[in-house]
């Protein structure tokens, strides 16, 4: 037989992807995935209490496929308001598949550019078009274009990172708010650093039908537990969770994360830290001349470089792993790095200042 579902059928847009890129990171110092870099252990305590709440899993069953112990938890500890409700996902990825799921085929929907990979990307897998909103020089929302361009193509979504990845910073809440008010699209506003800006929607939800958060727990402590939430009214709510796989919450993460929301002071410590260390590691990179740094509201810093892949290539010659975007169009010589420990923050930038006394 010569035609393969592989050479003949396979969509050709998924044939020209390439799978999301995650380097093997064994013995760097991993500062590329805006990983929260403590380990519950370094709390003997309430790792040994996390143990024994993981324990009393029992995985010959199939998970609560509502999770309610757990979104109860999560509605409490975020506040949510009566009238809204929240949908779980096996990380905000997932969540936004779902989202994407849910419209028509070769509809279009948009995201600002540079902006997290994942929408374009989902939006390919979904047979969506994406159209990108245009920033300015310094990755603010150009206002008016982005109008004019959602005029043009009527989106059904917008995903709006805020703050923005890989950028790092909060776009302007009256230039969202603006947008919000000129589509029909539904806007979701993705607050993964939420924890590290301080600064949200979730007192709007209530003012605008077309509005929808969404979180996730990975960038304050815990990535490996795959869980994200989508909040919003009710009614919205109740129609993408007809389209979420059942048991897609497994019953470890959420055993894992009711207790470490019950139990949240560490990981509020752990992201206070953070902020603090964040301010030392942009006034640091920002003394060197050859660094231009863009402000963040977020656990990572963007910055600017002129031989941004020389600098990369030696940090992980020093075993030190940060995101490489200089080949990117919009962030030709930028590179990524997430805040790490004080110790490890302090190892990239001798490692930096390193680079920069040779060359
Ligand atoms: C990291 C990130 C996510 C992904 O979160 P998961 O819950 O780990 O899937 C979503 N949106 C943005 C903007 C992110 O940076």
């Amino acid at each position: 037989m010569s035609q393969t579902f592989i050479n003949t059928w396979l969509r050709p847009e998924i044939k020209a992807l390439t799978a999301y890129p995650v380097p093997d990171s064994t013995g760097f110092i991993k500062l590329d995935a805006m990983e929260n870099p403590y380990d519950l252990a370094d709390d003997a305590d309430l790792f040994a209490r996390h143990q024994t709440a993981l324990s009393q899993a029992s995985i010959n069953r199939y998970p609560d496929p509502s999770a309610k112990i757990l979104s109860k938890t999560l509605k409490k500890h975020m506040n949510i308001a009566p009238d809204c409700d929240i949908l779980l996902g096996n990380g905000s990825d997932e969540l936004i598949q779902l989202l994407c799921m849910a419209c028509s085929s070769n509809e279009v929907i948009m995201s600002p550019a540079p902006s997290f990979v994942m929408y374009p990307m989902i939006a390919k897998f979904t047979h969506l078009q994406h159209i990108a909103l245009p920033l300015d020089e310094q990755f603010e929302l150009q206002t008016q274009a982005c109008l004019d361009l959602i005029k043009q193509h009527n989106p059904k979504l917008i995903f709006i990172a805020y703050p923005n990845n890989p950028t790092g910073n909060l776009f302007d809440k009256n230039d969202l708010i603006t947008l919000i008010k000129n589509t029909n699209a539904l806007v979701v506003i993705d607050e993964a650093y939420y924890a590290y800006a301080k600064a949200d929607f979730l007192s709007e939800l209530a003012e605008f039908d077309n509005l929808v958060v969404m979180r996730t727990v990975s960038k304050v402590g815990l990535a490996g537990l795959r869980l994200g939430l989508l909040i919003g009214k009710t009614d919205i709510i109740a129609q993408f969770n007809k389209i979420r796989l059942p048991y897609n919450i497994n019953s470890l993460t959420q055993i894992s994360a009711n207790f470490l929301l019950e139990n949240f002071a560490t990981l509020q410590r752990q992201t206070d830290t953070i902020i603090q260390q964040r301010a030392q590691l942009f006034s640091q990179l920002s003394e060197i001349s050859a660094i231009k740094t863009y402000h963040t509201q977020a656990n990572f810093i963007l910055f600017h470089t002129p031989n941004a892949q020389g600098l990369f290539e030696y940090l992980l010659s020093q075993k030190i792993l940060i995101k490489n975007l200089s080949k990117q169009p919009r962030l030709i010589n930028c590179l990524r790095v997430t805040v790490g420990k004080p110790a490890e923050n302090k190892i990239f930038i001798t490692a930096v200042k390193d680079y920069y006394a040779q060359s």
